[in-house]
């Protein structure tokens, strides 16, 4: 491997352009450069553009000595092709002369110049707005002079900075206003504003496009998940691999796309989903392809963590590529989330089934079918690893458990070898009626070998046996070492959401580091606004539950009484939410009452949402759990939620894996019953009573319910601006309570 780096000056635009050489020998005397390239049937032949000029650079590097009978220098160009389909590596030399490599590269630059000259004249115009741009609010609010500041100098200081900035300090502006000054003074190139769900980067969008037109006219585009801008929606999968076999705008040529993107930059500055899918319907292009490479154009970029930090659709252009030396920051929303994604992200599992249903299907190619039966067999030799905790139930049906912080030796290379063939079988372009289970598999093992990339002493293998059903787990347990890995080549990088607690805690997960800030803002809202309060003499832990569901209806009619309107009670569990939401309607007829169903479609949730409408007067009552989709992301503000019962502590339920967990943050010197259980409960508990207070004019009710509230650690953990909680022992005395607050008598 060789890295070449040449200066040149083209029509007065100086370039710096900078390669790397796969291979460099010298054969007899000539200078060879070899290459190797994966080509599909019908790909054009090589070498291409990009060999020849790496072939010219290395002629300039001053490595050269052999000439032509002219006199002319020669470099030989080695390509080595390997067909994917059949597996068969050809080879192709040619020989060419120092001029004629020249001519390749000068006209390859000719084609840059457009886009270089864009480029400086973008730093000469737009950076300077960006620069100078003013807040495009009349005035601040509290918190966010302090928010901006910490955030500023954080980007100067190369650092990581954890900001708590609880629901109305406007977040987004004082994360991206800052960061669009950097960007204008020139310390770095691009913003990536990182969301952990799609309905927070409309907010981020809105508020870029607030910049623009306060005068920062920078570009500004939100990347969307492939499936969702796929043209071929209907025929393709989202684990389908995009071919030609499938979809027309599969591997369309770089010029068209190119052609695309310089469509968009003329229309507009802003890209969202629904211009980029007409564009590229327009020049016939894929869509994500076209997002992808229009995102070398824009400063802002507004995207969900999986690009910067998921192995198999991380942007590696941006973030791996050696010759990028573009200089980016980080601002993470929603920061509290990314910990727990990243651990999805770098953990993976394999199912035995998997392997022999499709096994039954392919047994006509032999190939396919081998790779299959060894993968199959090689799950069936883990069943054996579980002997020893093997037990049968009443059924008769077999249980067992492995776990090991050793990988099994040769683990990978079965799954390796299958993961080619399936590559092999869904590029073919014969109909294939199973492909779309083939391409799920394919998905799965290209998760699990990323995943088996990364294992260190930070995961976990366990493999599981459920009566014929062997399933085996690669499961990261800490990502904080692969997210600062990834978070390394950034200048900076801010997270932020409105609960960070403890912040040193979503720190050490997050992979903030030794050097990592953290600030902690004041709600900006009057705290009398709402009232919170404790019901600390239940117990809702898992043995007490029963007996725990008349206390915790009565606490719920009581957090009712005090005015009329929409309330959401928040449960650990489907089944305990369940049990008392049956309880509940038993007793209190007259309130409506709506419960969250597990797996609702978005359809589902929209209308469960809708329901909650501020004008209804009526008693409405939504049985929800903690963790799920309605206990964070969901606005409902003014009167369409006047309150919040948080049953529990919001801890996830007690599994092995969880304890596997606690035990690896114990022996790395945390508090792991509190790594694993406790804080995460905490920051479920935090967002559900997030839903009550959106605005300066909200007035509401939070209510937790379980003793543990009582005690100094859970009362450590919450927020300033409930400094104020009440803690009640009956109902009787909660409901009076809560009706001063309404007559306006208490906070
Ligand atoms: S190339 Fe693009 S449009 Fe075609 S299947 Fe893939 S994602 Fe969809």
């Amino acid at each position: 491997m060789q890295e070449l780096t040449l200066d040149i000056c083209l029509r007065g635009v100086d370039f710096r352009v900078s390669g790397r050489a796969e291979a460099v020998s010298d054969i007899g005397g000539t200078l060879r450069l070899s290459e190797l390239c994966v080509c599909r049937e019908g790909s054009p032949r090589l070498p291409g553009e990009k060999a020849l000029c790496l072939a010219f650079m290395l002629s300039r590097s001053g490595a050269f000595s052999h000439s032509s009978g002219a006199g002319e220098p020669l470099v030989e160009i080695e390509t080595l092709i390997l067909n994917p389909e059949t597996g068969e590596i050809s080879r192709d030399i040619k020989q060419k002369t120092a001029a004629e490599l020249e001519a390749v590269f000068l006209r390859h630059l000719k084609k840059k110049l457009g886009e270089a000259r864009m480029f400086a004249e973008r730093a000469r115009l737009v950076l300077p707005g960006a620069a100078a741009v003013k807040f495009p609010y009349p005035r601040l609010r509290a918190g966010q002079e302090a928010m901006m500041r910490a955030c500023y100098s954080a980007m100067r200081g190369g650092r990581r900075l954890f900001v708590q900035a609880p629901t109305g300090i406007g977040k987004t502006i004082s994360a991206l206003y800052p960061a669009v000054k950097f960007l204008g003074h020139g310390h770095c190139d691009k913003i990536f504003y990182l969301t952990a769900k799609t309905s927070t980067q409309a907010e981020a969008y809105r508020t870029a496009g607030l910049l623009f037109s306060a005068g920062a006219h920078l570009r500004i585009l939100v990347l969307t998940a492939k499936e969702s801008c796929c043209l071929c929606r209907g025929t393709k999968t989202p684990d389908m691999p995009c071919s030609r076999g499938i979809c027309a705008y599969a591997g369309v040529s770089g010029e068209r796309v190119a052609a695309a993107v310089v469509r968009l930059l003329e229309l507009q500055n802003g890209y969202g989903q629904k211009i980029i899918i007409k564009i590229a319907r327009e020049y016939g292009v894929c869509p994500y392809e076209l997002s992808l490479e229009l995102a070398e154009f824009c400063e802002i970029i507004i995207a969900d963590y999986n690009y910067a930090f998921d192995p198999l659709v991380r942007l590696k252009k941006f973030f791996e590529d050696p010759q990028n030396t573009g200089r980016h920051v980080f601002l993470i929303d929603e920061a509290h989330n990314l910990a727990g994604r990243t651990r999805e992200m770098y953990s993976a599992a394999l199912c035995s089934s998997d392997f022999t249903r499709l096994l039954g299907i392919y047994r006509g190619e032999p190939e396919l079918a081998a790779a299959l039966n060894e993968a199959a067999g090689r799950l069936r030799g883990m069943r054996r690893l579980c002997r020893q905790d093997m037990m049968r139930d009443e059924a008769g049906v077999e249980h067992g458990y492995y776990i090991s912080r050793e990988l099994p030796e040769g683990l990978e290379l079965p799954f390796r070898a299958l993961c080619g063939e399936c590559e092999r079988r869904l590029f073919k372009p014969a109909a294939d009626p199973a492909a779309a289970e083939l391409a799920m598999l394919y998905r799965k093992l290209l998760r699990f070998l990323a995943a088996l990339e990364y294992y260190d002493e930070r995961f976990l293998f366990f493999c599981r046996v459920e009566g014929g059903e062997t399933i085996i787990n690669i499961m990261c347990l800490d990502p904080s070492e692969i997210l600062a890995r990834h978070l390394g080549r950034s200048e900076a990088a801010v997270f932020f959401s409105a609960t960070l607690t403890p912040l040193e805690y979503f720190s050490d997960i997050s992979g903030g580091g030794d050097r990592a800030e953290t600030l902690a803002l004041a709600s900006p809202f009057d705290i009398s606004n709402l009232f919170v309060a404790a019901v600390d003499n239940i117990s809702t832990r898992y043995e007490d539950r029963e007996k725990s569901l008349p206390g915790i209806v009565a606490c719920i009619a009581a957090v009712m009484s005090g005015q009329k309107g929409n309330y959401i009670a928040y449960f650990p569990s489907y089944e305990y939410m369940e049990r008392a939401a049956a309880k509940f309607s038993t007793k209190y007829p007259g309130v409506q009452v709506l419960i969250q169903k597990k797996g609702m479609s978005r359809e589902e949730k929209e209308a469960f949402l809708s329901a909650f409408r501020a004008e209804d007067h009526k008693m409405q009552l939504g049985f929800c759990v903690l963790g799920g989709s309605f206990s964070e992301g969901i606005d409902l503000p003014g009167s369409r939620l006047l309150g919040v019962i948080v049953v529990g502590v919001g801890m996830p339920g007690i599994s092995s894996e969880r304890n596997i967990m606690r035990d690896y943050y114990e022996q790395n010197q945390r508090s792991g019953f509190d790594y694993a259980y406790t804080f995460p409960g905490m920051n479920n508990v935090l967002q559900a009573a997030g839903r009550v207070i959106r605005s300066d004019t909200d007035r509401g009710v939070v209510l937790l319910i379980d003793d543990r509230y009582a005690t100094p650690k859970y009362k450590a953990m919450c927020p300033e601006h409930w400094r104020h909680m009440q803690h009640f022992a009956s109902p009787l005395s909660l409901r009076a309570a809560i009706i001063d607050f309404w007559k306006g008598r208490t906070s």
